[in-house]
């Protein structure tokens, strides 16, 4: 099959969280399989020299933005099987940000869209399927169906979009968008275009896609109630048929504690030795008593309220008068930043925090830390907590979203699980499961060892999703079934087996 793959973010170019992780990933692992899987990009300036001295250029064109036309150069690597195409045009990309606050956001991903639209011919590639990733690909779908699908070249491309963050939808004034892209005024009602009153990016692709999906199953169905559906949960429950959860994998390679360079010495679930001197020269670092009897607690993320930091901003006394120490690593909201900055004065040799985008030590903190804490008030997957369990870090989570599919909580009756977990969006049910989870560390240490080796032998590879996603571009392309043939309920992929 011919697949593009559009995002705003891949690794090991651009970062910024999750997304790129799963679009660096998943590419590869497709393409692996014998599909020839392309994946476009903007060229941004934050783009590494090492990659961006291998582009070579493709080809150039104009493209047509209201009454602007504006370069649109696309540079190419081949790289892991995959060919990867990154948009190249200064004034969109070569800003000091990835991701501005508003301003013209709408214009930079607008012309991301058209643009990737209007390449394919000029790349000599007809994808059967685009599959676009996040509301800055979103107009991608509803462009090709208003305006592209009467052509032959595009008439038989089908398009799969995938919700990252529902939160994050990519809304607009109409006027501007209309400027830029030249949607005329009667698909601007709200069953097409229109969204309170709005543009949104996020919404033109949920209506006008083949399919949606997003990154676990159980995020799949929250995004359909009121409180998770961030104002678009009608939409996506008339969609309900079109729209499936597949669970993210993590890049099983990369974040390998046996191989890993990036630590300081490597171990694995036999050998735990080695987890002892990644702690100790973690807590050395950063300045941090250097003790192996006391937990640490880690944290590795965005510093914002989806990850559910004001839970930890309200009971942070109480979680640091239990013998614990703690490491921040995020970038964010300054309301965090001044929370970690203080409690690092507060609780010295005790809390460390490092507010910069450090890939390095995101590594020595999931390798160093015992604990991982990750109480989000919505995770549509959360990569950070299976990264944890791969390096022996028992995860303490929020049950919702993709927290709830790959964490189970330790039964002490059934002896299942695999970490931690508590349920309402609470600070003191989250500090209890804290309490709880320390008493273990100190009085249980088997049990800590069994979490432990659950965790590390799990098995979070993309090959199963990989496989999710296959069937679901084939079904595009398969008749459609009669109306009175029952569906089968499927089971929930996601399986949480554990061997004693
Ligand atoms: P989200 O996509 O919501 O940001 P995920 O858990 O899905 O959260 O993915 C976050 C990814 O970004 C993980 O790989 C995590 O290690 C990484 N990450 C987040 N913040 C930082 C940071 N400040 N430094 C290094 N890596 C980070």
């Amino acid at each position: 099959m011919k697949i593009l793959f559009v995002a705003s973010e891949a690794v090991p170019f651009v970062k910024t969280g999750g997304l790129a992780d799963v679009v660096g990933a998943l590419a590869p692992v497709l393409a692996k399989e014998g599909h020839d899987v392309r994946v476009l990009i903007p060229d941004f300036s934050q783009i590494p020299r090492e990659y961006s001295e291998k582009m070579s250029h493709v080809c150039d064109f104009e493209i047509q933005l209201g009454w602007r036309r504006q370069y649109c150069g696309i540079e190419q690597i081949e790289m892991n099987g995959v060919t990867w195409y990154f948009m190249d045009n200064k004034y969109y990309f070569a800003r000091p940000y990835i991701y501005g606050m508003g301003g013209d956001e709408y214009e930079r991903f607008g012309f991301f869209c058209r643009g990737a639209l209007n390449m394919l011919p000029l790349v000599d590639f007809q994808p059967d399927v685009i599959h676009c990733h996040d509301w800055q690909s979103g107009m991608i779908p509803a462009l090709l169906k208003i305006q592209y699908a009467h052509l032959p070249f595009y008439a038989g491309i089908r398009t799969v979009f995938t919700i990252h963050n529902l939160q994050y939808q990519g809304i607009f004034g109409i006027r501007e968008v209309q400027d830029v892209l030249g949607l005329g005024d009667s698909l601007w009602t709200e069953d097409k275009l229109e969204c309170f009153g709005c543009a949104n990016f996020m919404k033109a692709a949920l209506v006008y896609t083949d399919l949606i999906t997003t990154v676990s199953p159980s995020y799949a169905e929250e995004i359909q109630t009121a409180y998770y559906g961030e104002r678009l949960d009608g939409l996506l429950r008339a969609r309900k048929a079109d729209l499936k959860g597949v669970l993210n994998g993590i890049d099983m390679e990369g974040y390998n504690p046996q191989t890993d360079e990036l630590i300081a010495e490597n171990f694995s679930v036999d050998h735990l030795e080695g987890k002892a001197a990644c702690k100790k020269q973690l807590q050395e670092e950063l300045g941090l008593d250097v003790r192996d009897d006391v937990p640490v607690i880690g944290m590795v993320g965005r510093l914002s309220n989806q990850k559910g930091l004001d839970l930890v901003d309200y009971v942070i006394a109480d979680i640091m008068r239990q013998d614990v120490q703690m490491v921040v690593l995020g970038m964010g909201e300054g309301r965090y930043f001044n929370l970690f900055s203080w409690a690092e004065g507060e609780y010295k040799g005790r809390i460390a925090a490092r507010f910069t985008m450090d890939h390095a030590l995101a590594h020595k903190i999931y390798a160093g830390a015992d604990i991982f804490l990750m109480p989000s008030q919505f995770e549509p997957c959360g990569l950070s907590q299976m990264i944890a369990m791969r390096y022996g870090t028992i995860p303490i989570v929020r049950e919702t979203g993709g927290l709830r599919d790959t964490v189970l909580s330790y039964n002490e009756f059934t002896g299942e699980g695999n970490g931690f977990t508590f349920f309402n969006y609470n600070a003191h049910d989250m500090l209890h499961v804290i309490e709880r989870s320390v008493g273990y560390y100190k009085n249980r240490r088997d049990i800590w060892a069994t979490l432990q080796q659950r965790g590390m032998t799990g098995d979070y590879s993309w090959t199963h999703s990989a496989g999710e996603y296959m069937k679901l571009y084939e079904s595009l392309f398969e008749e459609k079934k009669p109306a009175d043939e029952p569906e089968q309920p499927e089971k929930n992929p996601v399986v949480i087996e554990f061997e004693e």
